[in-house]
């Protein structure tokens, strides 16, 4: 037992390593995900390279909080909004996004400052604009095209989120 077991202090980041061996385990992951009530004020950052995973996840995301219609990759438009009666959601693909100058004008600086789920594919091309991701999901193919996941916690709404799902620490990272 460590010091935070008593104290019930949080060591942050939390680290964990998933394996999803097709896509409906990335539909279950998804499914429990949006039960989490701490998802509708979270950022989550996707990590992968193309075709990895990270626009399916958050289309099972965004079909279990609710939305219908065609969900669109925002590879173009750089973001998609979604407004649901109770919850905003902004999903971002930054994949074509170079100009960081462009971030205000954009709106996006009042996004990240409005209460909702903003998700983030490509983080990577805006590493200086965005806040600390509250979870990062980062997606691996592997040689059988399954999919190995590391979840990274950084903030106390992204270790709820791993309680949440049952997830508990496996390795702090240093
Ligand atoms: P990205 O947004 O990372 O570029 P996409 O989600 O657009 O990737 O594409 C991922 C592709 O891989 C989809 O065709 C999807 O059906 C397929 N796929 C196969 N297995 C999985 C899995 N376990 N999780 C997510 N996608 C998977
Ligand atoms: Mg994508």
């Amino acid at each position: 037992m460590t010091a935070a077991d008593l104290t019930g202090a949080v060591h942050l980041p939390i680290v964990k390593t998933l394996h999803w061996p097709d896509e409906a385990a990335t539909a279950r992951f998804a499914l429990a995900l949006a039960a989490q009530p701490q998802v509708r004020l979270a950022y989550i950052e996707l990590q992968g390279d193309l075709g990895a995973g990270k626009t399916t996840l958050v289309r099972h995301l965004l079909r279990a909080l609710g939305v219908q219609g065609r969900i669109k990759s925002p590879t173009y438009a750089v973001v998609e909004p979604y407004e649901l009666h109770d919850l905003n959601i902004w999903h971002f693909d930054f994949y074509r996004f170079s100009d960081p100058r462009e971030w205000i004008e954009a709106g996006f600086r009042d996004i990240f400052a409005s209460p909702g789920l903003k998700l983030a594919e490509w983080p990577e091309n805006v590493a200086g604009c965005v806040p600390k991701a509250d979870l990062v999901v980062q997606l691996g193919v592997t040689e059988d095209e399954s999919r190995q996941v590391t979840l990274t916690a950084h903030t106390a709404v992204g270790a709820a989120l791993l309680s949440g799902l049952g997830i508990t620490s496996e390795h702090n990272a240093p």
